[in-house]
């Protein structure tokens, strides 16, 4: 087999070793099955519990409440921008509320405004996205229809760190780089989607937890597959699931709660990697310059510069020769960026440190 490197990529992204090899293993014959999980079908018996495996898992690692349903959809995270409005805005005579942190609340927002009205409670654009707001700079509507955020921004590398105060109305997360990186206080949103291929499983199915009385906003003229209610309805299996990515995410699930411990254990790994580079680029004197303000850094997704567009394509060339792979940052921002989701394993993160201070020392 050829070697494996360490990929710092955004997404699709690194998974678990174990998790791909118990694939791996039971690709051609899933353990009583008969078959490939690749061949069976998404009413077999084997499938009804991987799918409610995957959703007993999700719930037990969140703690999700019994008041919330938990989907698996189609899509993307992309798609989840337009169905949000499409079921909790579209025909509300109010408007929704969106906090505006980086590129993906940007999209969210525009989606958005296809079905019904959408302002911005707030924009860190003019800072150049460098921060998340704090509670008494959100510009929010007497009574909004739902105030979105999105809790990781992956491309600026900014993350919240205490939800913001919504009052009655529903929070909507867009969770997708750091849905299960730590635990969340569920019963504090109304919605929290997340596509899976970031820090949940392979590309292609996207998880939606959202509590059930907001079920009931979704218009019966909504075609069904878009229709949050009906999917609910119908438990995901209106039509054929994406049933090797739910295999996955079970596999990955299993693993959180298995190897890791649950979210606090992952939570404090989590904490400790990305404490690893900070103070690399804090300890730099300046010659790594972080993105993010240190407030909102995220424990996920670390962008950060060298001191000109050379010194970055060398020092890119130089951690890939390494194995240090994918560490180049989004178009939109450039510099590089280290993303360092769940399956990352620490010592990829300490190798990666160790090469920023001594390509520093040799090219400062
Ligand atoms: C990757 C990402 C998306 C888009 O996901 P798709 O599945 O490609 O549509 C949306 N939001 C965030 C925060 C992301 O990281």
């Amino acid at each position: 087999m050829e070697k494996r490197v360490y990929s710092f990529a955004p997404g699709p992204a690194v998974l678990p070793l174990p998790v791909l090899k118990e694939v791996q293993r039971d690709l051609l014959c899933l353990p009583g099955a008969g078959a490939s999980i690749l061949e069976i079908s998404h009413r077999s018996k084997a499938f009804t519990q991987i799918i409610e495996g995957a959703e007993a898992n999700i719930r037990k690692l969140l703690a999700v409440p019994d008041n919330y349903s938990v989907l698996f959809m189609q899509g993307g995270a992309f798609l989840q921008f337009a169905l949000v409005a499409l079921n909790l805005l579209r025909g509300a005579k109010k408007p929704a509320n969106y906090i505006i942190t980086g590129a993906w609340s940007t999209k969210a927002i525009k989606e958005a405004k296809t079905q019904g009205t959408a302002n911005a409670a707030w924009d860190g654009k003019p800072d150049n996205f460098v921060r998340f707001p704090n509670q008494n700079e959100l510009n929010l509507d007497s009574d909004p229809a739902y105030v979105y955020f999105c809790s990781n921004e992956t491309i600026q590398g900014v993350q919240y760190r205490t939800e913001p105060i919504v009052g009655d109305a529903p929070l909507v997360c867009d969770s997708s780089s750091d849905i299960f990186c730590r635990p969340v206080p569920v019963e504090k949103f109304g919605l929290i989607f997340a596509c899976a291929q970031k820090n949940a499983g392979p590309a292609g199915v996207t998880i939606v937890i959202i509590r059930d009385d907001l079920l009931q906003r979704s218009g019966d003229d909504l075609p069904s597959l878009l229709n949050y209610r009906v999917v609910a309805e119908n438990k995901s299996l209106l039509n054929t699931p994406p049933t090797f990515g739910v295999y996955v995410v079970k596999l990955v699930t299993s693993w959180l709660i298995d190897e890791i411990g649950g979210l606090e254990k992952m939570a404090e790994i989590n904490r400790r990697k990305s404490k690893m580079l900070y103070d690399a680029i804090d300890q730099s004197d300046g010659f790594y310059q972080g993105h993010a303000r240190p407030e909102s850094r995220s424990i996920m997704n670390v962008p950060f510069r060298l001191p000109n567009a050379d010194l970055e394509g060398k020092f890119l060339a130089e951690a890939a020769e390494r194995e240090l792979c994918d560490l180049k940052g989004h178009r939109s921002v450039g510099g590089c960026r280290a993303s360092l989701y769940n399956a990352m394993p620490v010592e990829g993160v300490q190798l990666l440190a160790e090469f920023m201070q001594e390509f520093q020392k040799k090219n400062k």
